[in-house]
């Protein structure tokens, strides 16, 4: 169905019991993905000592890799390791951490994943001071001449969705939207007709 639908790329949200407080899946379900569809990955590593996994998600042919800031002692080189292998740089920002924690990777940061949710849960809330964080992302984007893609992660739904690309987000993820639908293919649709 995501295969045969509009979406531009599937998100994957690997969770290690540790950095949150639940287990998702691991590298033969993300194999399992990559060998069975043929749009770009997007992998999110809600994990701790991310660097381990990155070359072998080099070896799986992911698109994005995102680490947390919170996740990384050394977000500088995590990010170019990430770079090194070939793949796009992301970092993820859980909802406490403020978006100038970002300033000194800028340059090696290709996406920006804001949480609008707590990670580790699907089908939560949308946290509403997710919107003016986003404004203040999409200006310090601007100020620095910066091109890192912004995405929102967690709540994404048709009706915040025209707000949050009018705010700057590039990529929406969506995951009870669309699979809690009764047809998800035209929920991705409606999503994807959404224009600022
Ligand atoms: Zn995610």
């Amino acid at each position: 169905m995501i295969q045969q639908s509009q979406a531009d790329m599937i998100h994957l949200d690997v969770m290690d019991g540790c950095f949150v407080p639940n287990i998702s899946f691991g590298f033969p379900v993300i194999e399992a993905v990559a060998k069975n569809f043929n749009k770009p990955l997007d992998v999110h590593l809600m994990v701790v000592n991310p660097d381990q996994w990155v070359s072998r998600l080099r070896d799986i042919g992911a698109h994005f890799v995102s680490v947390h800031v919170e996740a990384c002692n050394h977000l500088h080189r995590s990010l170019q390791h990430i770079r090194d292998c070939g793949m796009k740089a992301g970092v993820a920002i859980n909802p406490h951490t403020p978006i100038h924690c970002i300033e000194n990777v800028i340059d090696l940061t290709d996406l920006v994943v804001l949480m609008s949710v707590n990670p580790g849960f699907g089908g939560q809330k949308f946290i509403p001071a997710t919107m003016k964080k986003l404004k203040d992302l999409n200006q310090l984007r601007q100020n620095c001449g910066a091109s890192f893609q912004i995405e929102i992660d967690g709540g994404v739904d048709l009706q915040n969705a025209r707000e949050l690309i009018s705010c700057g987000a590039d990529i929406l993820v969506a995951g009870n939207t669309i699979f809690k639908s009764g047809n998800p293919q035209q929920t991705i649709t409606q999503l994807k007709q959404i224009n600022a």
